[in-house]
Order: C-alpha cells, then structure tokens, then sequence
C-alpha cells in the first residue's frame, strides 16, 4: 500500500465534519511530501525540534499541530508558525505560549489535553483540574492564546469496553464546559483517536484524528 492509497482509503471513511492529522513523526520529509502531493495539508509532529526542521524544508501552507508533550522551554521554537498544540497540561505552560505568541504577534490555538487513560506514562488534567484551570484569574487574563477543544488518549489494550468509556467520558467533559465559553475559550474541537481506534472514538464524538501508522506504515 503506498502513503497515497492509505490516505484516500483513510479520508472516505471520515465523515465531513472529522479533521485528519497525519502523524508524520519520525518519517522523512519525502513521506511526508507523498502526503502533501495527495492533498494532505494538516500534519502532526510530537517533537519540536523535528517539527521545525520539516517547516523549514516544506510548503508553507502546511498547518502544523503539536501533538506531543511540550516542554516549557521549547515553545519558543514553534511560536512562529505552530498551527495547534494539542498537548496543554498546565496553567505554565499555556502562559509561556501565551507569551511567546505575544512576541509573534499572534494567537495560538490550543487543546487542553485530560487524563482518561488507566496508565500512569500518559499525561494530562483530570476535570477538577481543568474546571480550576479555566476559571482561574491567570487564564482569563491571557489573551494571545485560545483553547479550542479538548485532547485525550485512550488506554493502550484490546478492550474495545474500556476504550469506549473512555473516549465517553472525554465527551462528556467536553460537553460539560462547553457552555463556560469566553473570549480564549470556545470549544469546537475534540481531539481523540488514532491508527488503532480512530472509527470508535469518531462514534464517541471526536472531531479530530490523529493518525500515523495507518498512513504511513509502521514506525
Ligand atoms: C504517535 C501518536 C499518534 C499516532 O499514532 P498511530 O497509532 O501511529 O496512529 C497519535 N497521537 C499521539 C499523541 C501520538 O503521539
């Protein structure tokens, strides 16, 4: 199967109202090109440094998205031209991209990522967290920065039970502070559901998936 045939086969299955990101991490830029040739124009990286290598050598009407975890003293390298970071977790680190963008003159959208998995290696809020978070006077006062949706990662098993009351439970959180909506925070997108689970989290309600292997074979 070649990257071209796995996303068009990948792309009638969506519906309309789905995003695809093409998790492009670890592949070379002539895989990621493939991609690009085939229509492909929204892809995801989990490292900066990588991410902003492939910016630098690649079309610029590519949007690219954050999907890993960030460190606060990378964001600067991606403040420029980072199209969604999926992977917020803490108050700090939306402040320091706060800031950053400042600096670009711009805003740069962002997920809040939650915790749903039963794995203690995955990150993110739980609800109480996220609640405190969004109602604290420090976020409201950011203004070069806007949560757009919510992220989250299911646990690593076969147990399709287990996935499901996960990716519901995400769901359901979104459609609980939904309505808590202000200037930097108005909720569109849910970002859940990868090579491995993309079709039941898309039953769950996401709206954004993010795939690798799928596209672009085994890493
Ligand atoms: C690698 C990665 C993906 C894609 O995983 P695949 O199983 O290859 O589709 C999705 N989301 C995150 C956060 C990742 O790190």
């Amino acid at each position: 199967m070649s990257i071209q045939s796995n996303l068009q086969h990948i792309k009638s299955t969506l519906p309309s109202n789905v995003t695809l990101v093409a998790v492009s991490k670890t592949k070379p830029v002539s895989d990621l090109m493939e991609a690009y040739e085939a229509g492909q124009r929204i892809f995801g990286e989990n490292k900066i440094q990588e991410m902003t290598e492939k910016w630098e050598l690649m079309p610029k009407d590519i949007q690219w998205h954050m999907i890993g975890h960030v460190q606060t003293n990378k964001v600067k390298y991606m403040a420029e031209y980072v199209n969604l970071i999926h992977g917020v977790d803490s108050l700090k680190l939306l402040q320091e991209i706060d800031k950053q963008a400042q600096k670009h003159n711009r805003v740069i959208d962002c997920l809040l990522q939650i915790y749903i998995a039963e794995e203690e290696t995955k990150f993110g809020l739980d609800e109480n967290e996220l609640q405190e978070l969004i109602s604290s006077e420090a976020f409201k006062q950011m203004k070069n920065i806007k949560v757009i949706g919510l992220m989250g990662m299911a646990t690593f098993t076969d147990n399709q039970d287990q996935i499901k009351k996960e990716f519901t439970h995400l769901k359901a959180i979104f459609e609980k502070v939904k309505p808590l909506s202000t200037f930097n925070f108005q909720l569109s997108t849910l970002s859940m559901g990868m090579s491995g689970d993309y079709h039941l989290a898309i039953a769950c309600g996401s709206t954004m998936v993010r795939i690798g292997s799928s596209i672009f074979g085994i890493r």
